[in-house]
């Protein structure tokens, strides 16, 4: 293609690092707008913020893409030892049925098997209290079976007890996307803080009152969608994507206003490169933000099923979410046929990044949807191994604050994801190997993955 890579690269590093807009977006989303569950008005402002950001710095047909999107929310959920009349902080899960409900109290410790053989006759009507996290000297299983197992044995209601300390509470969810038949919480679930927690679990055979007041109902949001024309082979495309959305209640500094910043300055950078210096990708790289990953990931969902066909040939899609757990380390890759082509691109770039495979099919982001379609959906290699930030322990939950982005990683981000996507962009979509596994490999892969805690990195 005969381009100088090192003006390219001076050039993307310079208009990323010194014409940076992260801290403004940042303070934008995370404080001007704040918390952005899907459907709400705040992040209808969010979604209209990012598109005017497309239009602003001259990408290609930005745009709304509009879907009606079952949702839920909450508004006062109780829980009170009865005997003692004593106040229980208590969070739903996302889309955690309504109820009022006394029952006894069962300690279900970690939700082992062993466990919930020896407590099988207490559990049945019971309100089970159970750790979070997983019990250290057995093989772990995911919070979504045992939440399952313990509604098999049926239980009336379940309290799990967040691992973290300082009263804090985030929202989780039940379901696991891999196991449709797994996608909504079985019975009612809640949290509570390791302090409360620790209170319930003194409390076993006391009575215990849960109310959640919670509705269902469907409501519109939105996916934005942007690109950059691709000057030689415009219906190839790769994707950079990251949600826009947060749970209720969190301004999303971490999770994810870090990924979304990163798509809007990685667009910005590279159109800047394309209207001052002329150079435009070879492929067209489309950059999206998504609604709805913390429901069920269902704009990624949307996105994958609109985009992502044999005649528009997806090459690769780069997932952004948590940007704030630790610097940039490397891309992950799901399936292995793009492995050479991608660390050959990261090798030209110099800085010593890796790209990995992972073992495991991830469906803890938006990564997955794609993935189901047997297309490669990246996440970024940020901290597992090393290099961890200890803001990565916040998401879903109103400490994930503005405070929590690391703007100057973040630069960082947005500096070699413009280069690696320009530079990928230029290769010939002959030279793409095609991915021999499929959405029916998939599928069976997922089969024989079930019951597995996912690695996230
Ligand atoms: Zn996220």
């Amino acid at each position: 293609m005969g381009l100088d890579w090192t003006t390219i690269d001076r050039f993307v590093f310079g208009e990323a690092w010194t014409h940076s807009f992260i801290k403004s977006h940042a303070e934008i989303l995370c404080e001007r707008i704040g918390p952005r569950w899907a459907t709400s008005d705040n992040e209808l402002a969010a979604a209209t913020f990012i598109r005017e950001q497309f239009i602003q710095d001259g990408l290609d047909n930005p745009v709304f893409e509009d879907f009606n999107l079952p949702t839920w929310s909450h508004k006062q959920t109780l829980g009170t030892l009865v005997e003692v009349n004593k106040a229980i902080d208590l969070l739903p899960f996302n889309r955690c049925p309504a109820c009022k409900l006394t029952a006894p109290i069962v300690n279900v410790e970690y939700g082992t098997e062993n466990t919930l053989r020896e407590k099988k006759n207490e559990i049945k009507g019971a309100i089970a209290i159970m750790y979070v996290g997983f019990e250290p000297f057995s093989q772990p299983i995911p919070l979504s079976d045992r939440l399952y197992k313990l509604a098999q044995l049926g239980v009336a209601a379940i309290v799990c007890i967040d691992p973290k300390d300082g009263d804090r509470i985030e929202y989780r969810n039940a379901g696991d996307w891999r196991l449709p038949e797994q996608a909504e919480a079985p019975v009612p679930c809640v949290s509570t803080s390791r302090e409360h927690g620790s209170i319930l679990i003194k409390s076993s055979d006391k009575l215990f009152k849960i109310v959640v007041e919670a509705s269902f109902y469907k409501a519109k949001t939105q996916n934005v969608d942007a690109q950059l024309t691709g000057h030689a082979w415009p219906n190839t495309q790769l994707i950079l994507g990251g949600h826009h959305d947060t749970v209720l209640n969190s301004s999303g500094g971490n999770d994810n206003a870090s990924g979304t910043i990163a798509v809007l300055e990685t667009a910005r950078v590279l159109a800047a490169l394309r209207s001052e210096l002329g150079i435009s990708p070879g492929c067209t790289i489309r950059f999206a933000t998504f609604s709805a990953e913390e429901q069920r990931l269902a704009g990624a969902g949307e996105y994958a099923k609109q985009h992502c066909n044999p005649e528009n040939n997806t090459r690769l899609v780069i997932n952004l979410d948590e940007l704030s757990t630790g610097y940039f380390k490397g891309v992950v890759l799901a399936f292995p046929h793009l492995r050479t082509l991608i660390q050959s691109q990261l090798d030209s770039m110099g800085d010593g990044l890796r790209c990995h495979v992972m073992s495991q099919l991830d469906s803890t982001s938006d990564h997955f949807p794609f993935l189901r379609q047997g297309i490669d959906a990246a996440h970024l290699w940020r901290w597992r191994f090393h290099g961890r930030n200890a803001d990565s322990n916040y998401h879903h939950e109103p400490a994930d604050t503005l405070d929590k982005i690391n703007v100057r990683e973040l630069k960082e981000y947005v500096g070699q994801l413009s280069r690696l996507l320009l530079r990928l962009s230029h290769i010939h979509p002959k030279d793409w190997p095609t991915n021999p596994q499929t959405s029916n490999t998939v599928k069976s892969r997922l089969i024989n993955e079930r019951g597995s805690v996912i690695r996230v990195y």
